[in-house]
């Protein structure tokens, strides 16, 4: 209840006098202003009654027998619960000495006898009202001590004025000082790490000199080495006249939350097969780097890094040895960057709150194998190029899985802020662009972007939406080349290429733009065409009483793939009325690499129409014998260059001569691709090779040049001339 409102009746006072007429004399004039009386007539008596009714003061006596009012003041008073409670002292000794005697046992006033009933009546009830005020005030802070202590929260206060500091129990309690220690800032600041001490006392002298009137703060404190605690701040600053300022806070103990939190951010930023920063981190740093950079007229630079080739690796040794990989490169990459920061979160990068922290170097990884960095510390290029070399160096250094060694290299691209882009995702974009440049070079090198890189990706780009157009516009035609049966001396099949003729800039060849249309998401659209236009075709030729010839086409990787290629199959076939023996598919061996098992159930279903299937090219991938055998091929492509080289040299002649053979057992159509000179001709005639295509005969040619090809027959006089 307020002090204010209280009236006597709510007040028990215990009066204590061995002389009777004194103590009647009290309680009467006490009890006639309204208040409760109990009474005691000695010392001991008077802690007993104490004890049982717990009054709201105590009048007492200070000379009687035994126990003398003097105990009785220290006794009562050394209770823990008594700090506050008012004893007044009666006193027909007016000596200073026993006045000084009573408040140093705790008296907390006097009055003098003979009592005065008003002078009693007035003082016994300023003293009530005084001491409920304390008690209230003492509750009120017991109660705020708690929630801080609930809270976690501690407060403080800075005088700037008297250069004193006041700090709540709470606050001395979460820096592990005793709850009443008079904490000074050098205590505090001592708990610092000295990074962190210079980082906090440049972001307040920051906020004074900006006139700010409030901060938020985070940051890491060393109560004991073993527990450090991570605490927010948040302050309110008042500018005084003088100059002076005050400054109020909180400190909130947030080493828990953060625990949790930094579990989240673990998850939300960082890559859990390498424990790299992911994209997301990337991004954010790579914003904030770039904003720094302008602010501070700095450079940065982002460095891209492909692995070469490392598809190849999830191939041949699975995509666990991949991953395992991945995590070694990773370590060497961030052995390389010589900064274990470049790993860790800014925290200035992901929350506003936090104001300027120094953007650091990042090492991480985008996505597969990829990785970037971020180099903002560097002065001269030459420091760019020196981190590359080093990552790129690491990286080269074999590396063992099982008993297998692996060499990996990379291409790398630059981008240089602010002269390559204005912002992170140009930066990024162009540091692709280069890094592309760097693998169509011949991969395992770096390259800075430039204006004729530049040149380079805006011309593929404007390829790619050109190749859309021709996709949906049909404006791709399909050539046909034809391959030449040797037994027969007939053309009983040929294979369907497809062509492209750019308005502007001519012929463009299927092996640049049909990786084009995969990677733009086109090739299943050209695909799709390409098959009812082959068989359709074909179909034709039937009716017009020329061939029946076999024609195959080309299926990439993503054809493959994708579900649904037998049915699409099957359809053109009904849709065309062609017999399936007449289509044929050729593959390469990198697909048979990729989920085997699905290409393996796409390709046995083909077969199970009775589709012919060809392994393409082969003696260019892995040329591996196993392959014969596990996938259901009807035909084999021995590729060009064994052709080109089987007459030039012997180990290579004797290669092509063993695949033909091993053909025959397998009970395997061969084909010789590429086939352009007599003397290839007469070799693989030599060792009875099935079928031959090549330029020796003929390119590929349009629908009506292949028509009148087969009906005229020029192979005849070509072989006869042979003879
Ligand atoms: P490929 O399937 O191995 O096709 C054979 C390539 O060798 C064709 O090149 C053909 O024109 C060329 N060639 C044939 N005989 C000779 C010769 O005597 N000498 C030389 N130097 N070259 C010869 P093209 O048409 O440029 O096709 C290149 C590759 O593009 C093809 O290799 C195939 O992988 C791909 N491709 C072509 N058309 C298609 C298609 O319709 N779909 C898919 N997915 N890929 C295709
Ligand atoms: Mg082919
Ligand atoms: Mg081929």
């Amino acid at each position: 209840m307020p002090a204010d409102n209280l009236i006597n009746e709510d007040f028990l006072i215990l009066v204590v006098d061995d002389d009777d007429a004194i103590r009647f004399v009290a309680s009467d004039t006490l009890a006639d202003a309204g208040f409760n009386i109990i009474e005691a007539k000695n010392g001991k008596q008077a802690l007993d009654v104490f004890k049982t009714h717990k009054p709201d003061l105590v009048l007492l006596d200070l000379v009687m027998p035994e126990i003398d009012g003097f105990q009785v003041c220290e006794a009562l008073r050394a209770q823990p619960q008594n700090e506050t409670l008012p004893i007044m002292i009666m006193t027909g000794l007016d000596d200073e000495e026993s006045i000084a005697r009573a408040f140093e046992a705790g008296a907390t006033d006097f009055i003098i006898k003979p009592l005065n009933h008003f002078i009693l009546e007035q003082r016994t009830r300023y003293i009530l009202r005084t001491s409920r005020v304390l008690k209230t005030l003492e509750q009120r802070e017991a109660r705020l001590n708690n929630a801080e202590r609930i809270a976690k929260l501690g407060s403080w206060d800075w005088n700037g004025q008297k250069k004193a500091l006041r700090v709540s129990k709470e606050f001395n309690r979460i820096l592990g000082f005793a709850e009443d220690h008079p904490t000074a800032v050098t205590e505090m600041v001592g708990l610092f790490r000295d990074e962190e001490k210079d980082r906090v006392k440049a972001l307040y002298q920051q906020v004074l000199k900006d006139n700010e009137t409030s901060f938020v703060l985070e940051h890491t404190m060393y109560p004991s080495e073993e527990h450090p605690i991570r605490v927010r701040q948040e302050a309110e600053i008042t500018y005084l006249e003088n100059g002076h300022v005050r400054v109020s806070g909180t400190l909130h103990d947030i080493t828990e939350e953060t625990s949790s939190k930094d579990q989240i951010l673990q998850l939300a930023y960082y890559d859990t097969l390498t424990s790299l920063p992911n994209r997301t981190f990337f991004k954010t740093h790579l914003e904030y780097s770039v904003k720094q950079a302008r602010k501070n007229g700095a450079c940065c630079a982002v460095i891209l890094l492909d692995l070469d080739l490392f598809t190849r690796i999830n191939n041949s040794l699975g995509h666990d040895a991949g991953d395992k990989l991945l995590a070694v490169i990773s370590q060497r990459f961030l052995e390389a960057m010589n900064n274990p920061a470049c790993i860790k979160l800014n925290q200035a990068a992901i929350d506003p709150y936090t104001v300027n922290e120094k953007s650091d170097d990042v090492l991480a990884r985008l996505e597969g194998d990829q990785f970037v960095v971020v180099l903002n510390n560097f002065s001269r290029l030459d420091d760019v190029i020196a981190v590359i070399q080093r990552l790129l160096k690491r990286l080269s250094t074999p590396m063992q899985y099982n008993t297998q060694s692996v060499v990996l290299t990379a291409s790398v691209g630059v981008a240089l802020y602010p002269v390559n882009g204005q912002d992170s995702e140009t930066l990024v974009r162009n540091a692709d662009a280069a890094m592309r440049f760097a693998k169509s070079q011949g991969r395992n090198n770096f390259r800075f972007y430039s204006s004729e890189i530049d040149a380079k990706s805006k011309e593929r780009l404007s390829i790619e939406n050109d190749l859309r157009h021709a996709i949906h516009n049909g404006d791709l035609e399909l050539h046909y080349q034809p391959k030449i049966n040797l037994a027969t001396a007939e053309v009983t099949s040929a294979e369907a290429l497809v062509r492209w003729t750019h308005p502007k800039r001519g012929m463009i060849s299927p092996g640049q733009f049909i990786p084009m249309a995969e990677e733009i998401g086109l090739i299943n659209e050209l695909g799709d065409w390409l098959i009812e236009e082959a068989c359709q075709k074909t179909k034709h030729w039937n009716d017009m009483g020329i061939g029946p010839i076999r024609t195959a086409i080309n299926l990439s990787a993503i054809q493959l793939k994708t579900p649904g290629l037998v049915e699409k199959v099957r359809s053109a076939l009904d849709n065309t009325g062609l017999i399936a023996s007449q289509l044929e598919v050729e593959i390469t061996e990198g697909v048979l690499l990729e989920d085997s098992h699905r290409t393996l159930r796409t390709l046995e279903g083909l077969r199970s129409l009775g589709v012919k299937v060809a392994l393409d090219d082969f003696g260019t991938g892995y040329s591996s014998l196993s392959y014969l055998t596990r996938f259901p091929f009807t035909t084999l492509k021995i590729d060009r260059c064994f052709i080109t080289d089987s007459v030039k040299n012997a180990q290579s002649g004797a290669i092509v001569h063993t695949i033909i053979d091993l053909c025959r057992h397998l009970n395997l159509e061969v084909v010789a691709e590429g086939v352009e000179l007599e003397e290839e001709l007469r070799f693989l005639m030599k060792h009875h090779c099935d079928l031959i295509q090549g330029f020796y005969f003929s390119p590929a040619l349009d629908p009506d040049s292949f028509a009148n090809y087969l009906r005229k027959k020029p192979w005849l006089d070509q072989l006869s001339d042979l003879d």
